[in-house]
């Protein structure tokens, strides 16, 4: 996966194991904190941890403006768990005053979806776009979709306990959501997903420019 850039936001969470990943596939990564790093890159990823902190540094650090204006763009962005949380174009259950989302993704999201007694769980998914050997997933005081657009597809779902089956996968265009954390487990092709989507929209973009 020669020739791609992808960067990883660094304000918090678990960016240095997507960074890791994406090495391991050739990518070239690196870690994103400041508006004029996302010059260049031909993909973002905004990773796990603490969406409200996420929110609360991005604003501090001048970078909501710069994302929003990445992702209305239509660069190729991959959340995950609070990530997906800050691409949602709508949220429930977050904290009082909420935060700045940074939205493009036609869902709602619940920020704490499957609740406090099942904080952190493991699930194996079916995902057909991956191809036949199930995901192992790792879900960490996940997220989850409760409402979907009609331009997002649904890549995987999943059904806890009483609660309803919803989506914990998506895609819609450039943008790759999973509430799980694929960067903790040794299983490279969400990464190689997202490059390839990388790769296909900078070879559009070239094509346009020419
Ligand atoms: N539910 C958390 C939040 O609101 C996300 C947890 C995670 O990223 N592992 O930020």
């Amino acid at each position: 996966m020669s020739g791609v850039t992808i960067g990883v936001l660094a304000l918090q969470g678990a960016f240095a194991e997507h960074i890791k990943m994406l090495r391991q596939l050739g990518v070239t990564a690196r870690e994103v904190r400041k508006p004029e790093e996302l010059d260049g890159l031909d993909g973002l990823i905004i990773p796990g941890g603490e969406s409200t902190s996420m929110a609360l540094i991005a604003e501090r650090w001048g970078l909501v403006q710069p994302l929003k204006a990445w992702v209305a763009a239509g660069k190729p962005t991959w959340g995950t768990c609070a990530g997906m949380i800050l691409l949602s174009d709508r949220a429930t259950g977050q904290k009082q005053g909420g935060q700045a989302l940074i939205g493009g993704l036609d869902v709602t999201v619940n920020r704490n979806y499957f609740g406090r007694q099942i904080d952190s769980f493991e699930a194996e998914l079916r995902v057909p776009a991956l191809g036949d050997p199930p995901v192992h997933a790792v879900f960490i005081r996940a997220p989850a979709f409760t409402q979907t657009g009609p331009g997002v597809s649904v890549l995987a779902d999943l059904t806890v306990g009483d609660k309803e089956r919803v989506a914990v996968a998506v895609q819609a265009g450039p943008i790759l959501a999973t509430a799980f954390h694929p960067e903790l487990t040794d299983d490279l092709r969400w990464h190689a997903l997202f490059a390839r989507m990388a790769a296909e929209a900078a070879a559009a973009g070239e094509q346009g420019a020419s």
